[in-house]
């Protein structure tokens, strides 16, 4: 279907004279290219607010007719009539025609239903009338769709008087508690019904973002809501994260904690956690590196590696690629998958700079002279016991101005330890998540001073690392 022949622009002048719609709409036009015309800045600022105001009311009242006419065009069948091609149904057809999405559209002749052909006269005649808006009629006409059509007669007038003085919002969670008094079990049904409604999907996007869309009944809203709240607060007066980018790290988070509590079921005897693969190279910071693996969510930049690798646990696997086509890789049975390194090593001319590399690593890692071929168990890179006297020593986030409590940090290698930097106290730091990722991924340098405190140089494109 050639969704381009009409469009709702096309009465305002643009589409020319023929196409222009009868009865008033083309007088409707001229007026608005009218005011698109005017000029106004001879009016005064009061002229210019009241002109505004009034303005709202008009749209609404021509959206509560527009609405009407939705409601007799979808009660004779009338939908693609422009066409002579009988739609299947009223809200597919305006999203083919006015290119509408499938949500606004069920909902247009929803509440176009609810409204005119509906219990509810004295609602649809007050926006007709300009005395409630569109969103107001729209909460009234929502909330009471499960119950009966006497009751909502009997209800219409104290629902109407409530709309002069709430917010549509406001009006939507009043609807909904005089619904649970005038129709108890109509509300216990539409709960019933919104319950069965919620969902959650996450996917991987091209770009190598997740996306998340999910609708929750009202008690998992709000229980979602203040477990984010907390963590959702702008950390200081210069936080300048958007809301939400902060909702978005209050929820990483809240996972992590989770995670990281160890309070959740147990997958295949392995608890749960971030695991990441990587290559040598990556984690070297070597030019070429391609990044980590995330498994699902997909790759990880090298920097993130590292930054997840200063304070996670790490599997050395140290492997050949030819090996590897043979099938003789993997996780020996009984090894803690806390979190991977995987050293994918191409040509046998690379095994010495390997083992090289490889006795870089601090000792609580395995060892230093290492069999070019093994798998090494899980181990934390900061042990609990350094851990607990980090949190002794720093008591939060190190970054100068940072006051993000130890709930929030990450411990920082101030010298990476696959760089050689050893995994013992002074070597250590504790950074929040936003300033590990700055300190990582942003460029910054943090170094502590011969007095124990830290300062922060600012990000300038640091060399990577040349093996
Ligand atoms: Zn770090
Ligand atoms: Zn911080």
């Amino acid at each position: 279907m050639d969704s381009n022949t009409y469009s709702a622009q096309a009465p305002t002048g643009r589409g020319g004279p023929p196409d222009v719609p009868p009865l008033h709409l083309a007088e409707l036009a001229a007026v608005v290219d009218k005011l698109a015309a005017q000029g106004l800045d001879g009016l005064s600022a009061a002229v210019r607010a009241e002109r505004l105001l009034a303005w709202r009311q008009l749209l609404d009242r021509q959206e509560g007719l527009w609405l009407q006419e939705l409601t007799a065009i979808d009660a004779r069948g009338a939908a693609g009539a422009d066409q002579d091609q009988p739609a299947p149904s009223t809200a597919g057809w305006l999203r083919n025609r006015l290119r509408m999405g499938a949500g606004a559209a069920r909902s247009a002749v929803r509440t176009a239903r609810a409204l005119f052909r509906g219990s509810l006269p004295g609602t649809a005649a007050a926006l007709v009338a300009g005395e409630v808006s569109v969103a107001h009629a729209r909460a009234v006409a929502d909330g009471t769709q499960e119950v009966p059509d006497h009751v909502k007669l009997e209800a219409e007038p104290a629902l109407l008087e409530a709309a002069g003085r709430l917010d549509p919002h406001q009006l939507r969670r009043l609807v909904g508690h005089l619904c649970q008094v005038v129709d108890p079990d109509g509300a216990d049904r539409q709960a019933v019904h919104r319950h069965e409604r919620r969902g959650l999907w996450l996917a991987p996007t091209f770009e190598g973002m997740v996306a998340i869309d999910g609708l929750l009944d009202p008690e998992a809203g709000q229980i979602v809501q203040a477990a984010l709240e907390p963590l959702a607060r702008p950390a200081d007066a210069d936080d300048d994260r958007s809301a939400g980018q902060r909702n978005a790290d209050a929820l990483t988070e809240l996972c992590r904690r989770s995670l990281e509590g160890g309070w959740l079921p147990k997958a295949g005897g392995v608890r749960p956690q971030l695991l990441v693969t990587v290559g040598l190279d990556s984690l070297l910071g070597r030019p070429g590196g391609v990044g980590g693996d995330l498994g699902w969510a997909g790759p990880l930049a090298p920097e993130g590696c590292r930054r997840q690798a200063c304070d996670g646990a790490v599997t050395r696997v140290v492997v050949t690629r030819q090996l590897d086509r043979q099938g003789d890789l993997g996780h020996r049975p009984g090894d803690e998958e806390a979190g991977a390194t995987r050293d994918l090593v191409g040509e046998a001319g690379l095994t010495g700079r390997l083992r090289a590399a490889m006795t870089l690593l601090p000792p609580n890692l395995g060892g230093a002279p290492t069999q070019p071929l093994e798998v090494g168990r899980a181990t934390r890179v900061v042990t609990p016991a350094q851990r607990a006297a980090l949190a002794v020593r720093d008591r939060g986030c190190v970054f100068p101005g940072c006051e993000r409590p130890l709930a929030w940090c990450d411990a920082h290698h101030l010298e990476h330890w696959v760089d050689g930097g050893p995994t013992d106290l002074p070597n250590l730091a504790l950074l929040c998540r936003a300033h590990h990722r700055a300190v990582h991924e942003g460029g910054w340098r943090l170094i502590r001073g011969p007095d124990g405190r830290f300062s922060a140089t600012p990000p300038h494109r640091r060399h990577r690392r040349a093996a």
